[in-house]
């Protein structure tokens, strides 16, 4: 849907307007935003807001630190809750350089340039539906998150009305009014976990909601004295939260590339070559798909995370499944990805996977429909199984490896990516944990 500047104009006025949220994304998926008060709507509007982007995250050095906000007019929406003040609305911003060109550190920009090279094969959108999944924890006198999980409901539990399950519905209410089209919202496997799904839209959209998603979630928790966190695994020993992405490729707006009627199995060829690029491309996708250090402690055997490089049209369990659904919902999707992704990277790069699967014309290893945690090694190896990698470390060494999933970054964001990585696994790599110390202390 497009918005024009009058449309806003007008909107803000009816809406009694007070402050414009300016947002974007840094390198590490974190929404930063510049708020200004509405009376500089008309600067907003003209790509004329400033913003000095040298202490933001992976953005530039001191010496080009003056950076322009291009509001995306398509994003404009009044957030539902008002304050005192008056209300809040937020545009989502590209970010460009003070010559005018798009500045190839913006995450946004990055996944628009990506876009444009899908275009030019021939598709007209790439399709993502995420299943972002959290946990909502009760914080403390200081409204300080602790690590009580409010409820001990499970799975798709009809669990006495809760406080989580009120403040889940609370999130989907409010998503709803912010033009979200919620498919689905659930209890997850572990006490205090949830899961929203919303309607799968194009890329750029897709990313956006995510984001935008992410605030919503906090937000409203917040208003219940809860703390949302989408911290992949806040403890061991129950799942963790993942994002897992469905995706399709379409032409012309309303064709699913993916499906082909008159296949045995009703996939397209391109389905299975965009299918292989993401198999042959997982190791180096990992590092953007699970970019903290706590995301590894998702990927591990038991509990209903991937942990293999795999895919199958039954079973769960691996990187890659592919849905029943067929038509316009065939979808490949990718169970690796958690929600502490940059939304932007993770879907450019999962795309760049997929059409260099298609450009090489690549054939997918055969599905596994058994279960691959009952597998010896020997047995994966026979049937061409490899593994995710196990650490961020050892991520970042399969993405300096791969140049098509650098492509999908380009030189500026995957260099600033690979500094920022490498700074968080250095300083990980020098704690020593609580674990450590009661393993050995008095052992040795
Ligand atoms: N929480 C699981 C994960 O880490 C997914 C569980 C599910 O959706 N079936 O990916
Ligand atoms: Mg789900
Ligand atoms: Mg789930
Ligand atoms: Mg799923």
């Amino acid at each position: 849907k497009t918005i024009t500047a009058d449309e806003i104009r007008e909107t803000v006025v009816k809406e009694n307007v007070q402050f414009l949220r300016l947002m974007f994304t840094d390198i590490n998926g974190i929404i930063k935003n510049v708020e200004v008060p509405v009376d500089q709507l008309e600067k907003v509007l003209a790509n004329k807001i400033m913003f000095d982007g040298s202490s933001i995250d992976g953005f530039v050095r001191i010496e080009e630190s003056d950076m322009l906000l291009y509001p995306d007019l398509s994003t404009f929406l009044v957030f539902p809750w008002g304050s005192e003040h008056g209300k809040v609305a937020r545009l989502i911003c590209d970010i460009y350089n003070p010559d005018g060109t798009p500045f190839p550190g913006d995450p946004r920009s990055n996944l628009q340039r990506v876009l444009e090279t899908m275009k030019a094969q021939g598709f007209s959108d790439f399709n993502i539906g995420p299943e972002p999944e959290f946990f909502l924890f009760k914080l403390d006198d200081e409204n300080k998150p602790t690590l009580d999980l409010n409820d001990k409901g499970g799975y798709f539990d009809f669990a006495p009305i809760d406080l989580g399950e009120n403040t889940r519905r609370d999130i989907v209410l409010e998503l709803e009014k912010m033009g979200f089209e919620v498919e689905a919202s659930h209890h997850e496997v572990a006490p205090g976990q949830h899961e929203i799904d919303f309607k799968y839209a194009d890329a750029l959209d897709a990313a956006d909601n995510i984001q935008t998603f992410k605030l919503v979630v906090k937000t409203i928790a917040r208003q219940h004295g809860l703390h949302a966190t989408f911290m992949p695994k806040p403890l061991e020993g129950i799942n963790g939260s993942g994002m897992h992405i469905n995706m399709s490729l379409f032409k012309d707006d309303k064709t699913n590339a993916f499906f082909d009627s008159h296949s045995e199995d009703q996939l397209s060829e391109t389905a299975y070559h965009f299918l292989a690029g993401l198999l042959e491309h997982a190791r180096a996708l990992t590092a953007i798909n699970n970019p903290t250090v706590n995301s590894y402690k998702r990927l591990v055997p038991g509990f209903e995370a991937p942990v293999y490089v795999a895919w199958s049209g039954r079973n769960r369990s691996p990187l890659i499944r592919v849905p029943q659904s067929r038509g316009l919902s065939t979808r490949l999707e990718m169970r690796s990805v958690d929600p502490t992704a940059n939304p932007y990277l993770a879907i450019a790069s999962v795309l760049n996977a997929g059409l260099d699967g298609l450009a090489q014309g690549k054939e997918p290893v055969a599905a596994v429909d058994r279960n691959i945690y009952r597998m010896n090694e020997d047995e994966r190896k026979d049937n061409k199984i490899t593994d995710l990698p196990s650490t961020l470390h050892n991520a970042l060494k399969s993405l300096a490896k791969d140049e098509v999933i650098k492509g999908a970054l380009g030189p500026h964001l995957y260099r600033s990516f690979v500094d920022s990585k490498d700074l968080e696994w250095s300083a990980y790599r020098q704690t020593v944990s609580q674990w450590e110390r009661d393993q050995y202390l008095e052992l040795y």
